[in-house]
């Protein structure tokens, strides 16, 4: 089984590239971001609770985090891998993927860090809202979600370089070049 985690700042690609890796490989893919949306779409308890949160610029809180990745992993059955892109985001979240893995006898296999300079995140970022209207792409969200990042998210770097998994890709210039740089980098670890 090929566990990847697709790992980046806001707006560094994760979904793009990941849409990529889907094709390639045939394996699942789990954005928690997509997650998120599709129920405040739904107009369920866990989308109103998630949509003050994303709004904010915030991280939904772990444990609300961590049982929704739970739940949809249990959902995926007969997959030759998958892609887990926005979680994990925090180290309580990595360390609750590593145990959920471990639990069916697996591993992450790879970290993919997507490094993309802030001045081309922002411009990205602002770009897709005015695309797709989505609601936390406004520079003062935007601005909220990369503090975010830098402060939460970022020290998992960190810790799956202890873990032997991290791969550090360079997330700007030519897409193609972008997406053969990740495959080489899963290819290696098979
Ligand atoms: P991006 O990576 O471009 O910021 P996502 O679509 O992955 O966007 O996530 C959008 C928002 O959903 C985040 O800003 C956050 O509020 C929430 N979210 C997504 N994944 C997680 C997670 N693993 N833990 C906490 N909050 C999350």
């Amino acid at each position: 089984m090929l566990n990847i985690v697709i790992f980046g700042a806001p707006g560094s690609g994760k979904g793009t590239q990941s849409e990529l890796l889907v094709n390639k490989y045939g394996i699942n893919h789990i954005s928690t971001g997509d997650v998120l949306r599709a129920e405040i779409k739904k107009g369920t308890q866990l989308g109103k609770t998630a949509q003050g949160y994303i709004e904010q610029g915030q991280l939904i809180p772990d444990d609300l985090m961590i049982d929704i990745l739970a739940d949809v992993l249990d959902n995926l059955k007969e997959s030759k891998g998958v892609i887990f892109d926005g979680f994990p985001r925090t180290i309580a979240q990595a360390e609750a993927l590593k145990q959920m893995l471990a639990e069916r006898g697996q591993d992450v296999t790879v970290m993919i860090d997507l490094e993309v300079p802030e001045d081309i995140l922002m411009a990205r970022l602002i770009n897709r809202g005015k695309q797709t209207g989505r609601a936390d792409d406004n520079e003062e969200t935007i601005k909220k979600r990369l503090n975010v990042y830098h402060t939460q998210t970022a020290p998992l770097v960190d810790w799956y370089k202890n873990e032997g998994k991290h791969h550090r890709i360079k997330g700007f210039g030519e897409l193609e070049q972008i997406f053969r740089d990740v495959c080489e980098a899963i290819e290696k670890r098979f």
